[in-house]
């Protein structure tokens, strides 16, 4: 089954996953929140990624740092001078565009204008790729036939930042009719500027954090101070970031306010391409080890091209979304330049010591970089499915239960009897430990439904049987096999289904 990107929307907004900001005003774009099941599935996987990635490890601490932080961060990090997109205008509808995902289709037609020349439209699209751009390319070149004919060949497609300059008054933007709206590219800084106090001066300029990685190396020095650690060694922080991207757009995919998991893993230098090698191979076993298990997960070595001067060695873990195959995380080797730069521009040491050799030296950094609200997305994608169970269409959420937003439904089969009395004291118990959900309306079925759409791994009913022999039939989503476990003992065996060990009559 391919999944449709405008189903998965719907559901979000229909089970109360993401809603796009501040709707009933419009929305904003670019900015999206999450409603009461999408809170929970975010913060599973954020809290996943802390109690792997920090909690169970002996190397690594983690950090909260600030949002806005003192400008020349990012004068050291080089976002102030250069974290730009090149970008375009259409003079005609005022709309920006990323130069860089923009592609152009030139198309011949073989009607000729007043001096005899063939007739030629250039058609600009936008996407990741140009097989992404050329869907609604080829449409408007349908269109175009209808006034010159068929176009004479397949068209010449180009990178709108390879044509060159004396040909861009050919083009016809993605929006408009007309040749030649196109600005040049030009720079634009995706920081979101603000001022800091109550004059709104140059001097006061400060920026929101574009990344969390800056705060990390900005503290290398305190945690190293106080928080005894040791050659190799990563510090680890979530939180917010915030870009203004020319084109949001896949939904939350490419957002302006996002959060970030970050690492930064700073080691010896003559350790560091082995570390680069760990993490990048850690780090793609993460998702796996959560559900993204199929062939939809990709990791990409960067070809030496692509590579930031400074690093010698870069992956991208990508996801291939309904969209396109795009980034969920990078895994960079990043060598010394960032604490280098931060020397250079605070002249502060950022040095480490070590204590047995006897040497001083600048670590080298490995910085596995996530996304969680890209991590979130591609684990709704793969969760999708939509089955049939007794002869009827079902959608389901299939979540590893880790991050599935409710990890139980507790349901009276019927409101009399004592049914529900029951079901409370067995919702009221689990509610201690897990995120469990009690629902006690409508037919049975429909209950069930609901909790599949949520992604609710198991589903405990009491019926009629349990009044006699105290036990509760437990119901498992995917399977939708249903068994009986004694009442007294629903507690532990669904923490034992959430681990996923052997449960009696589960198998
Ligand atoms: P892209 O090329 O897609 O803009 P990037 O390479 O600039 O991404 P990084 O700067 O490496 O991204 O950021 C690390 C991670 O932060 C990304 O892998 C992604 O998961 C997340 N991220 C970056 N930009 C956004 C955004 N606009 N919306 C949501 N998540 C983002």
């Amino acid at each position: 089954m391919e999944l449709e990107m405008d189903k998965l929307v719907s559901l979000c907004k229909r089970r109360g996953f993401i809603f796009p900001s501040s709707e009933v005003y419009g929305g904003i774009n670019g900015f999206w929140d999450y409603g009461p099941l999408g809170v929970e599935l975010k913060r599973n996987i954020k809290d996943a990624w802390w109690r792997d990635n920090v909690q169970m490890r002996d190397d690594m601490v983690g950090l909260d740092c600030s949002i806005i932080m003192n400008p020349r961060v990012w004068e050291a990090s080089g976002h102030v001078g250069g974290f730009s997109d090149p970008m375009v205008d259409c003079r005609a509808t005022k709309e920006r565009y990323r130069a860089d995902q923009m592609y152009v289709f030139a198309y011949v037609f073989p009607a000729t204008n007043s001096k005899g020349e063939p007739t030629e439209a250039w058609l600009a699209g936008l996407g990741g790729s140009p097989e992404e751009a050329a869907e609604p390319v080829e449409k408007r070149a349908a269109k175009l036939a209808k006034k010159f004919g068929k176009p004479a060949d397949p068209p010449v497609v180009t990178p709108y930042l390879q044509i060159a300059a004396d040909d861009r008054i050919k083009v016809v933007g993605p929006s408009t009719d007309e040749t030649g709206t196109l600005t040049e590219p030009r720079s634009f800084n995706l920081m979101f500027k603000t001022f800091v106090g109550a004059l709104e001066s140059e001097s006061n300029v400060a920026y929101l954090r574009p990344e969390t990685a800056q705060g990390i190396f900005a503290n290398f020095k305190n945690v190293v101070d106080t928080a005894r650690v040791k050659l190799p060694f990563g510090i680890a922080q979530v939180g917010k970031s915030f870009r203004n991207e020319i084109n949001p757009r896949n939904f939350t995919f490419r957002s302006r306010e996002f959060e970030q998991m970050e690492i930064e893993f700073f080691c010896r230098p003559e350790e560091a391409k082995d570390w680069y090698k760990y993490w990048r191979d850690l780090r793609f076993a993460w998702y796996t080890g959560l559900g993204l298990k199929s062939e939809k997960l990709r990791l990409r070595d960067h070809d030496p091209e692509e590579l930031a001067f400074y690093s010698t060695a870069t992956a991208d873990i990508e996801y291939a979304f309904p969209f396109g195959v795009s980034e969920l995380e990078g895994i960079a080797h990043r060598g010394a330049y960032d604490l280098t730069q931060h020397m250079k521009f605070s002249g502060k040491d950022l040095s480490y010591f070590d204590e047995e050799k006897k040497e001083r030296f600048t670590p080298h950094v490995i910085e596995p970089s996530a996304g969680a609200d890209r991590a979130t997305l591609a684990f709704l994608c793969e969760a999708y499915v939509e089955d049939e169970v007794a002869g009827e269409t079902r959608t389901v959420l299939k979540f590893h239960p880790r991050i599935a937003p409710v990890k139980a439904a507790v349901f009276p089969l019927v409101k009399r009897d004592g049914m529900p009395e029951k079901a409370e004291a067995i919702y009221r118990e689990l509610k201690r430990s897990q995120n469990v959900y009690y629902d006690e309306k409508g037919a049975i079925g429909r209950r069930y439904r609901r909790q599949d759409e949520a992604g609710t791994p198991f589903c405990i009913t009491i019926d009629s049987q349990t009044a006699t022999d105290d036990t509760v039939t437990f119901r498992d989503r995917d399977s939708c096999r249903q068994w009986r476990v004694p009442a007294a003992g629903a507690v532990q065996a669904l923490r034992d289904l959430l681990d996923g060990k052997a449960v009696p009559g589960a198998e």
